[in-house]
């Protein structure tokens, strides 16, 4: 038996307002708190919990950027000449992501998405790394480095298992009393609300079985562990997309030529226009104030957001759309979805969750990075108790 074992458990786009009317955990975790989310998709959100940082600090933000002189897709441009049926197909991206994943020896998530294969040589991809593995960062340390520099012996889950193997390892990581400190990632609940929308009576059902899982496992790590600290916390919450926008025919009815007038990147919520001439300058901006639907983000702004980022490489012009809208098609989908995260931090539906069973949250803990402060206060007291009773049978009262 050990001391202290603290559990951080992530649910994917598990958001404020998709638990603030169900007792999601709450006989478990009772004292909840909103959090403020991080501007960006989880490539921007998920390195920020695991590092403590906001992105433009840990260089970690959307995936697509523009980079022509180190693009690692330029062999793929004669591509550019197979019919757009098949290469524009899931299926087709799918399993071309999985081979240039392996050729590219990308350790992260990665997915060509709807990049058009004539400009992909113009594009790098910014996370070559995992953010779930030590070193996973592009800039600076994240947990698993901090909890490796003081041999903290810790769990982690595998993204590209499943959420019940996941689940299964680090029972068995609990049963053996190797671990300090364990972090579980649950994406499922993400995937379904894309799917489904937020307002879907399949989405109660996914938040029982979360329930069921997780208290199997504080059943489990209470027989090993005297002390089990819960944290049950997401990234994120979502949105169901009503209004399509078809930004990208509008664009291209602009007498402007890619590559170069300008490049952009559609992400499905934001488009970021890199723009090279006069004309571009002029157009793009002019076009872009004409659609209602979203905003231009002024430099200030994404200062406070943590996202500007000096050197322009995500994009010197970032328009956004409303809560609600979505960009169709984009570079990361041809067809729309129901739901979709990645609109303003203040907008009513991104606000994520923290649930626990400690009965205080400090203050300062306010936005999704923060969790990182807990992540270390308690992996340095689990640390420290675990080592000063080693392998001492305690008694319970
Ligand atoms: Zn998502």
């Amino acid at each position: 038996m050990k001391a202290l074992l603290p559990l951080f458990v992530f649910v994917d786009a598990c958001g404020w307002e998709i638990i603030r009317n169900d007792p999601f955990v709450r006989d478990v975790a009772p004292n909840r708190k909103r959090l403020t989310s991080v501007f960006g998709y989880s490539s921007a959100c998920v390195p920020s919990i695991l590092s403590g940082r906001w992105p433009s600090a840990h260089g970690n933000w959307s995936y697509f950027i523009y980079d022509p002189k180190n693009s690692p897709f330029r062999f793929l441009r004669p591509l550019r000449w197979l019919p757009r049926q098949l290469t524009s197909r899931r299926v087709f991206r799918r399993w071309l992501s999985k081979f240039l994943k392996e050729r590219l020896q990308f350790k992260g998530y990665f997915d060509l998405y709807n990049i058009p294969f004539e400009h992909i040589s113009l594009f790098d991809f910014s996370e070559k790394k995992s953010p779930l593995q030590p070193g996973g960062m592009n800039l600076g340390p994240n947990i698993f480095d901090y909890l490796e520099e003081r041999q903290v012996p810790y769990h982690v889950s595998a993204p590209q298992k499943d959420e019940e193997t996941n689940l299964a390892g680090l029972l068995q990581d609990v049963r053996s009393e190797r671990i300090d400190f364990a972090f579980l990632y649950w994406p499922g609940l993400d995937g379904l609300l894309h799917r489904v929308g937020n307002q879907s009576p399949e989405i109660a059902p996914k938040l029982r079985d979360y329930e069921k899982w997780i208290s199997t496992l504080l059943a489990v790590s209470h027989n090993h562990y005297e002390e089990v600290r819960l944290y049950v916390f997401s990234d994120h919450g979502m949105a169901n997309c009503d209004e399509l926008l078809d930004l990208k025919s509008r664009v291209e009815r602009l007498p402007l030529k890619i590559p170069q007038d300008y490049a952009v990147v559609y992400d499905s919520t934001m488009a970021r226009f890199w723009l090279f001439s006069e004309k571009s300058r002029r157009l793009v901006p002019k076009l872009l104030e004409s659609v209602p639907q979203g905003r231009i983000i002024p430099d200030p702004e994404l200062a406070a957001l943590g996202a500007l980022f000096p050197d322009r490489r995500f994009g010197e012009l970032i328009f956004l759309v409303n809560e609600g809208v979505l960009i169709v098609p984009s570079h990361m989908g041809e067809r729309p979805i129901r739901a979709m995260h990645g609109y303003h931090p203040h907008e009513k539906h991104s606000y994520a969750a923290l649930c626990t069973n400690q009965p205080d949250i400090p203050e300062e803990i306010e936005a999704i990075p923060d969790i990182f402060r807990l992540m270390t206060r308690d992996a340095e007291l689990a640390h420290s108790q675990n080592r000063a009773h080693p392998c001492m049978p305690v008694a319970k009262p």
